[in-house]
């Protein structure tokens, strides 16, 4: 595996906002089929790193290469160009992206929702796009929901909606920003199911969560983040129970006693 090219690969990602330094050198590989969880406290920059993997953030320093593109910009000759609006749209339709607000449509349907992306950015034919949604809603046990509106489904029925919706784009990677932290407890269940089963399925994954033991049974890396740095990074096993580095195990005793 180690002569593989990584799918990502983040070199020496630098992100501030105004005076603030958001990000302080991030270097970070992701092989193809790889899980990676991406713990820490709030505030040291995980959603900062998502978003600049798929370029809603621009890096102010430093590179992400995916499948060896770099993205957001062109590099012509010695100097880096901005991509143009249809050139990151291809790029970011390769990337799906679930985050902790569901954000889907209110006045579309289930499958509206989900078959816009395939007919708008990708071009599909309508009959195509409608029998993969229907795939993809069977996968997150959603199909009797495919008319409905998102107001009349739980959280954790939105959720695995937002996960099928960018599941129809067929991306290569996919990101997860806190996707169940703003579920009720009962329905977070279902939603880490539907998460562990594309794992089980191959896809490539990086995981901010909060769900310690999820981190631990479906990532082959844990990346623990603290003030915009890598702290630690490991197996879950070599991360979770045999730390050798206090601010990890600071993190985790204060995770635990909630
Ligand atoms: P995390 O996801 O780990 O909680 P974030 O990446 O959301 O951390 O935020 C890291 C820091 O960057 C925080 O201090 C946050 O307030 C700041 N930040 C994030 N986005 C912006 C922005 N658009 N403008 C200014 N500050 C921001
Ligand atoms: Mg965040």
């Amino acid at each position: 595996m180690a002569d593989v090219a990584p799918l990502v690969r983040i070199e020496g990602l630098y992100k501030s906002f105004g005076r603030l330094d958001v990000l302080k050198g991030i270097d970070l590989k992701v092989q193809q089929g790889q899980k990676i969880s991406l713990i820490g406290p709030s505030g040291s920059g995980k959603t900062t790193l998502l978003r600049c993997v798929n370029y809603l953030e621009e890096p102010t320093r430093g590179s992400i290469y995916i499948d060896n593109e770099l993205i957001g910009q062109r590099q012509v000759g010695a100097r880096r160009l901005p991509m143009g609006d249809g050139e990151l749209a291809r790029m970011r339709a390769g990337i799906g992206m679930v985050f902790q607000r569901f954000n889907l449509f209110p006045h579309l349907s289930v499958l509206e929702n989900i078959i816009l992306g395939p007919l708008k950015v990708l071009g599909r034919e309508r009959g195509e796009a409608v029998e993969l949604a229907e795939d993809l809603l069977n996968k997150v046990g959603m199909l009797n929901k495919r008319d409905a509106f998102p107001e009349q489904l739980s959280g954790g029925q939105q959720q695995r909606i937002a996960i099928a919706r960018a599941l129809a784009m067929r991306p290569k990677l996919m990101l997860f920003d806190e996707a169940t932290s703003a579920l009720d407890p009962e329905l977070v269940g279902e939603v880490l199911a539907v998460m562990r089963k594309l794992a089980e399925e191959g896809m490539t994954m990086i995981i901010v969560t909060h769900e310690m033991r999820f981190a631990e049974t479906v990532s082959d890396q844990v990346v623990f983040m603290a003030d915009g740095n890598i702290v630690e990074q490991g197996p879950p096993r070599q991360v979770f129970r045999e730390s050798q580095v206090e601010r990890t195990r600071a993190f985790l005793r204060a995770v635990q006693e909630h």
